[in-house]
């Protein structure tokens, strides 16, 4: 008998060493197993001609075996199969790494179903395929096929034939939560019967309403669990400040610059809660660039210039994602508020100078969440750059209140109210998330927005650079260094690891520090393994940049597996302009400033989602000078033009988020996966009408009193231990 908690290993056909497998796709136990759905599906019941095939696509084929063989590399023994096959339409070659035993099986003249992505080979100039899965046309197997994402050793193939068993018990596995009046007024699926045809879907209907149903759990969960939040943190107050608008007035007058109509309206939505003794928890999203942080300051200066006492004022801490964005944050805001008698100081693990029983204002790193340190007269907390916080400070971030950090729970009693007091929470992000969205996701938050840029920044021209044209790119960076300016180059890897076809063909992982917070998961695990060995890395990008390309520069390497003092080292160079060109991972990507760069050239584009494109972008032209971005892509598929086209044409943060979900479907959660959103399995943010009936769903139930839903009030429970809110 199996229950949901049985250990992975007991099940028929796993077994210790398959169970240490499974568990590197953290499957754990049956439950897990049940709820690791598969991201995509084969459906075999409708092969594809193969002459009407595209490059880049994921196809099924039905074909004959015209020729088969087998040869090894000699460098390194390995081997490659590689077949003709045909059907009445053409002919195409396929190609296997490392799969010798697939000439026992695929034999000249036998007939298969072969799914796999096409690809374009550039020395023979003609379309090859490298199937992932094949079928005998005349199994009894169900046609739809699900695929998982796979590891080292671990197939789809092996995952279908242990989930089967499992399937076949799941009345005895799984309870119902959801109310039956709520499941039958949302017409859904009840849960035991989506998981069954999740797993084994009987035609692309079964598909569609298993997804549905699992989506919304999801979302529904989180809404109940925000709105909770809500209600829980409304039972804290704050402190309410006085406003001082001379004050403020000086400040503004004292900037450099005039604060856009959108920065205004922003400003007065925080201070106004500021002004009230409810705790707020607002987040201001602005495009990159539009300027928030002067707007979060203004909301650091009314607390630092409110009382706490007679000796002193409110403190406020500001948490940057990086090292490098808190030193930048210190410089600027230290600046901006000098002539304000403001204390400002800098906590991150390489710098302490901060005196937290002195300063008004601390900013730093996560180290400012150490358990050790506190703040006793904290009433405000900015968190910057909220998306880029990793998944652990997140899960740090999310405990407490709705919840952000231990910081909020620095509380201190109010005498006269018995209630306790909190601190003010203020989060930014650059993260385009549409106003409706972001209310229903982000349900215990309240929002402002920027979506105004300041007057004069220019367009920063963009350009998709054909491989012939590399030199061009770079006559034209060497042209800009001369002029005095600066240059990102930017590549999705550390260094390419083990860097040899063999190993690259057994789907090594990007590097999981700087894993490229990637958009395609087509190219998750073992999946078109040649693109691994293109891949640019950062390393070998630096070599070759400061060896081949450009001798007589100074070439500047930052990448996350660097201490962190080398981090700031490199960064402070390329600030100093002591450093040229700075070649960089995703690292680079939050809000840094350098107004003197004017070249953002980016490697392996067709792997980054638009809206971390459109972020790196945003590294440049932030001076006076004309900025460029040149995208060099390694795929030249369909959707891979599409997407950086849409790099061209559009310059605005919402309006790229929206490309991505149309052009890569609801299915993908493109740019907003990497927003710090929490982890879905299977529900699309971009799906607003389901995120919109889980939220009513969700209220309804709250306002029908939870208590009456044991079902329901248990699987929260389960629900907030879950990996969503890691
Ligand atoms: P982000 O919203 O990406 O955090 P920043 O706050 O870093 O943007 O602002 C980007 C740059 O724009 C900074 O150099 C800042 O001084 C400048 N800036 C902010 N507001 C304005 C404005 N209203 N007019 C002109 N420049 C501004
Ligand atoms: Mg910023």
């Amino acid at each position: 008998m199996i229950k949901l908690k049985t250990p992975i290993q007991y099940l028929s056909g796993v077994g210790p060493k398959m169970a240490k497998k499974l568990q590197r796709l953290g499957i754990e136990n049956v439950r897990d197993l049940l709820f690791y759905f598969p991201w995509r599906y084969d459906d075999f019941s409708q092969p594809q001609k193969i002459k009407q095939l595209r490059i880049g696509q994921e196809a099924i084929i039905k074909a004959k075996i015209l020729q088969i063989k087998l040869s090894r590399t000699r460098r390194k023994w390995m081997s490659i199969i590689e077949a003709i096959l045909a059907d009445d339409s053409g002919e195409i070659k396929a190609i296997w790494f490392n799969q010798p035993f697939l000439m026992k099986i695929l034999k000249p003249g036998d007939e298969w179903l072969f799914a796999g992505r096409v690809n374009w080979d550039f020395k023979n100039k003609s379309k090859t395929i490298t199937p992932s899965q094949y079928e005998n046309p005349q199994t009894q197997e169900p046609m739809i096929l699900p695929i998982y994402s796979e590891t080292e050793g671990l197939t789809s193939k092996y995952l279908r034939k242990i989930i089967k068993p499992v399937i076949a018990q799941i009345d005895k596995l799984i309870k119902e939560f959801l109310p039956d009046n709520l499941r039958l007024q949302e017409k859904l699926l009840e849960l035991k019967s989506a998981l069954k045809k999740i797993h084994c879907p009987q035609n692309q209907q079964d598909i569609s309403k298993a997804r549905e149903r699992l989506a919304f759990d999801e979302l529904f969960l989180i809404s109940l669990k925000l709105l909770i939040n809500k209600k829980e943190l409304l039972k804290n107050s704050a402190t309410a400040f006085k406003i001082d608008t001379k004050l403020l007035k000086a400040f503004v007058n004292n900037l450099p610059f005039k604060l856009t109509n959108a920065q205004r309206k922003s400003a007065w939505e925080i201070i106004k809660d500021l002004s009230h003794p409810v705790p707020m928890n607002r987040l201001l999203e602005g495009d990159v660039g539009s300027g928030k942080t002067v707007v979060a300051a203004m909301a650091v200066l009314v607390a630092a210039k409110n009382k706490y006492n007679a000796n002193s004022n409110w403190q406020s801490v500001w948490l940057a994602p990086t090292e490098i964005l808190a030193n930048q944050h210190f410089q600027n805001i230290y600046k901006l508020f000098k002539k304000f008698q403001i204390r400002v100081g800098l906590l991150t693990s390489a710098n302490q100078k901060a005196d937290l029983k002195k300063d008004d204002l601390i900013i730093g790193t996560h180290a400012l969440l150490q358990k050790n340190i506190s703040f006793p007269r904290l009433a405000l907390i900015i968190v910057d750059e909220q998306h880029r916080f990793g998944v652990k400070q997140r899960a740090h971030l999310r405990q407490g209140y709705g919840g952000q950090a231990h910081l909020r729970k620095s509380e201190i009693r109010n005498p006269k109210s018995e209630r306790n007091i909190i601190p003010h929470l203020l989060s930014l992000t650059a993260t385009p998330i549409p106003r409706t969205l972001a209310l229903s996701i982000y349900g215990d938050l309240n929002l402002s927005i920027i979506d105004e840029m300041p007057p004069g920044r220019q367009k920063v021209i963009t350009r998709v650079v054909n491989p012939e044209n590399r030199k061009k790119a770079y006559d034209f960076i060497q042209g800009q260094v001369k002029q005095g300016r600066q240059v990102f180059v930017i590549c999705p890897l550390i260094e390419i690891q083990n860097a040899n076809l063999s190993d690259a063909s057994i789907g090594v992982r990007p590097n999981a520090s700087d894993k490229v917070q990637n958009d395609n998961s087509k190219f998750k695990i073992g999946q078109n393994k040649l693109f691994d060995i293109d891949r640019k890395s950062a390393v070998e990008e630096y070599e070759k940049l400061s060896k081949n390309i450009f001798p007589d520069l100074k070439i500047g390497l930052l990448h996350g597996r660097l201490k962190s003092k080398e981090k700031s080292a490199a960064m402070k160079k390329f600030q100093q302009g002591k450093i040229n060109i700075l070649v960089s991972t995703a690292v680079v990507e939050v809000g840094i400033d350098i107004p003197n760069a004017t070249v953002m050239m980016i490697e392996g584009a067709e792997r980054f989602g638009l809206a971390q494109l459109h972020q790196f972008r945003g590294r440049v032209g932030r001076g006076k000078f004309q900025s460029y971005c040149f995208l060099f892509s390694q795929s030249w598929s369909k959707e891979t033009k599409q997407r950086l086209s849409a790099m061209i044409s559009c310059h605005n943060g919402f309006a790229l988020a929206e490309k991505d979900l149309q052009i890569r479907g609801p299915g993908e959660l493109a740019g907003i996966r990497q927003s710090g959103l929490p982890d879905l399995k299977m529900a699309s943010l971009s799906d607003i009408i389901l995120v919109k009936r889980a939220r009513k769903s969700a209220e309804e139930i709250l306002k029908n009193n939870l208590e009456k839903y044991p079902q329901l009030k248990e699987k929260l429970e389960e629900f907030k231990t879950e990996r969503h809110w890691e």
